[in-house]
C-alpha cells in the first residue's frame, strides 16, 4: 500500500486548465457540486471540486489526463442512485458526469445485442428498443444509468431469471486513469481470449477506470406476460414458497417478497386496501399457455404454505394494478416516515438460509428497536431491510448500524455476501475483508497495478 491519500487544494492553476479545455461543460457552482456530492444514501455529502459533463470518450480521455496532470481524484457519475456512498468526493477532485451521453450506437437485432453510451438509462434504452421486438431485462428499482449499473454489478427483480449485469456485459470501451482508451470484451457470445477484463471492470464501481460504451446482451420480448400475487400469513410461510418454486425450476421471471409494514405504507401511499400481510408478487414470461402454467404451478405452491387470496393477470392494466405496490414501494415508505433517511441493507445468501437470515433479521429489528420494513428479491435469496433513520440522531444512527452490521455478519456465516446487488462504495468497505479474507489484498494490488496514483474514486472498495 502506498501512502495515504490527503485532500489537495484544488488551485487556480488547475481551474483555468479545466475551464481552457472544457469552457461551459465544467461546473464549480456550489448546488452542482452539492448534487453530485452523494447518491441516494444516506452518507453526509462530499462535494467535488468541479464537475465535467462529458460528450464523447474523447472529453473522459481529455479530463481524466488534466487529472493524471495535477494528481487529483476523479469521481465518475452516472445518474447518482447508488446506495453506499459511491459517488460522495471523499478527498474532493473532479467528478466526471457521462449523463450527457446517452446514445445507442448500434442495435444488432439478428445477434440480440446492442452498444449504448454509458449515460443512457436502462428505460430509455427499453423504449427504442420496444419496435424491435427486443428488451434489456436488468431493472434497478431507479432509473440508472447503463455505465453505473455497469459498475455497481447491479441487477434487480428480473436478476432471478436474466441475471445480472456480470451476464449481460459482453465487452466495454473504458478509459484508463492515464487517460488511454481500451476495449475489453466483443460481440462475440463466448471468448477464452486472456483474462477477462470485462468482468473486472463490472463491478469496479469506478476505481479502475472510466466506462464510456458497453456492448450489451439483449433477450425477445415475451410473447406473454403474466403476474400474480399472494399474501401469506407470515414471512416464513412466504419463503418457503418462493423456495420450493425455484427447487421446482419453474423458470419465474419475478419474484418479489414485500412485508407487511411495506404493505401499510403503500394502503396509504396509494389509497388501496390490500391485505396488511407479507405478500409474494410474480411475473412469469412464454407462451400465452406456458406463462399461465407457470402461475398456476406456483399458485398450488403459495396454497400448501397457507397462500390465502393467489391472483393473477395477464392482460397490461390488472396486471399493473396487482403490482402498484411493489413499484410505489420505495416513495410510500419515505412518505410513511416524514423526516427519515432509509439505511438500505443488501444482504444476499443462499436460497435454502434464507427463511433463517430473515428470521434473524427480524430478531435483530426487535432487539435495536428500529423501523426496518423489507423488501427481498427472494428468488436470488437476495432482501433489503430499509432501516429508517433520523438523520440528525445519532443514537438513532448508532442502533441502525448495529442492525446492519449484525445482518452482514449473519449473511455471512450462512454462506452468504455483504451485498448482493449494491455494492461496496465507502458504507460497506469495512465488511469487505470478513467476507473475502486475502482476497482483499489481491484486489488491493490489481487496484495499485491499474491505478497506480490511486486516482479513481479514492477510498471506495479499497481504503484509499
Ligand atoms: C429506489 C432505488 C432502488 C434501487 N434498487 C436497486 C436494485 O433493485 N438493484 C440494484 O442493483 N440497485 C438498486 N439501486 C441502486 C442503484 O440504482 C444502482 O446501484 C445503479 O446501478 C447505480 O447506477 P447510477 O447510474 O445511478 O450510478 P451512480 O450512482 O452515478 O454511480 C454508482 C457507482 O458507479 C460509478 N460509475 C458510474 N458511472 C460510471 C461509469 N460510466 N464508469 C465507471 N464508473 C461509473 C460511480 O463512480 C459510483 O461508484 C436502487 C436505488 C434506488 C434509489
Amino acid at each position: 500500500m502506498g501512502p495515504k491519500m490527503q485532500r489537495k487544494d484544488f488551485t487556480n492553476e488547475m481551474k483555468a486548465d479545466f475551464e481552457n479545455l472544457f469552457g461551459n461543460q465544467v461546473s464549480f457552482s456550489d448546488p452542482v457540486l452539492i448534487a453530485h456530492g452523494n447518491g441516494e444514501s444516506y452518507h453526509p455529502v462530499a462535494k467535488p471540486d468541479a464537475v465535467v459533463f462529458t460528450q464523447s470518450t474523447e472529453d473522459v480521455s481529455n479530463a481524466m489526463k488534466l487529472c493524471d496532470k495535477h494528481s487529483i481524484p476523479v469521481i465518475p457519475f452516472g445518474t447518482g442512485t447508488s446506495l453506499e456512498g459511491h459517488v460522495n468526493a471523499l478527498f474532493g477532485g473532479v467528478t466526471i458526469d457521462v449523463s450527457g451521453m446517452d446514445q445507442i450506437l448500434e442495435i444488432n437485432e439478428e445477434d440480440l445485442d446492442c452498444r449504448v453510451q454509458a449515460g443512457l438509462t436502462r428505460i430509455r434504452l427499453n423504449e427504442e428498443l420496444r419496435a424491435t421486438g427486443l428488451f434489456f431485462p436488468i431493472d434497478p428499482g431507479a432509473d440508472a444509468s447503463i455505465g453505473g449499473m455497469a459498475a455497481t454489478r447491479a441487477s434487480g427483480t428480473n436478476a432471478v431469471r436474466y441475471g445480472t449485469m456480470k451476464d449481460v456485459v459482453l465487452g466495454l470501451t473504458i478509459v484508463k486513469p492515464d487517460g488511454e482508451v481500451i476495449k475489453t470484451g466483443g460481440r462475440a457470445k463466448k471468448s477464452s481470449a486472456g483474462y477477462d477484463l470485462t468482468r473486472l471492470y463490472v463491478g469496479s464501481e469506478g476505481t479502475l477506470g472510466i466506462i464510456t460504451e458497453i456492448q450489451l446482451r439483449l433477450f425477445g420480448q415475451p410473447e406473454a406476460v403474466t403476474a400474480a400475487t399472494c399474501p401469506f400469513p407470515d414471512i416464513s410461510s412466504a419463503i418457503n414458497t418462493a423456495m420450493l418454486v425455484v427447487q421446482s425450476g419453474i423458470p419465474v421471471a419475478r419474484m418479489e417478497l414485500v412485508c407487511e409494514k411495506s404493505i401499510a405504507a403503500v394502503n396509504k401511499y396509494s389509497k388501496l386496501s390490500l391485505a396488511e400481510q407479507p405478500t409474494l408478487f410474480f411475473e412469469f414470461h412464454g407462451t400465452p399457455a406456458w406463462a399461465k402454467e407457470q402461475a398456476e404451478m406456483v399458485g398450488e405452491i403459495a396454497t400448501e404454505f397457507g397462500g390465502e387470496g393467489f391472483q393473477w393477470a395477464t392482460e397490461l392494466e390488472v396486471r399493473n394494478k396487482l403490482w402498484a405496490a411493489r413499484h410505489s414501494m420505495y416513495h410510500a415508505t419515505r412518505a410513511a416516515y416524514p423526516g427519515c433517511n432509509g439505511m438500505t441493507t443488501d444482504v444476499c445468501v443462499p436460497i435454502s438460509r434464507l427463511a433463517e437470515a430473515m428470521e434473524q433479521a427480524a430478531e435483530l429489528v426487535e432487539k435495536h428497536d428500529v423501523i426496518a420494513p423489507i423488501v427481498g428479491h427472494v428468488g436470488d435469496g437476495n432482501f433489503h431491510l430499509a432501516i429508517m433513520v433520523d438523520p440528525d440522531d445519532e443514537a438513532h444512527i448508532k442502533r441502525a448500524k448495529a442492525v446492519s452490521e449484525s445482518l452482514v455478519e449473519n449473511a455471512l456465516a450462512l454462506g452468504g455476501t455483504c451485498t448482493g446487488e449494491h455494492g461496496i462504495g465507502y458504507g460497506k468497505i469495512g465488511y469487505l475483508k470478513a467476507e473475502h479474507g486475502g482476497g482483499v489484498d489481491v484486489m488491493a494490488a490489481v487496484k495499485a497495478a491499474l491505478d497506480p496514483k490511486g486516482l479513481m474514486n479514492p477510498g471506495k472498495i479499497i481504503q484509499a
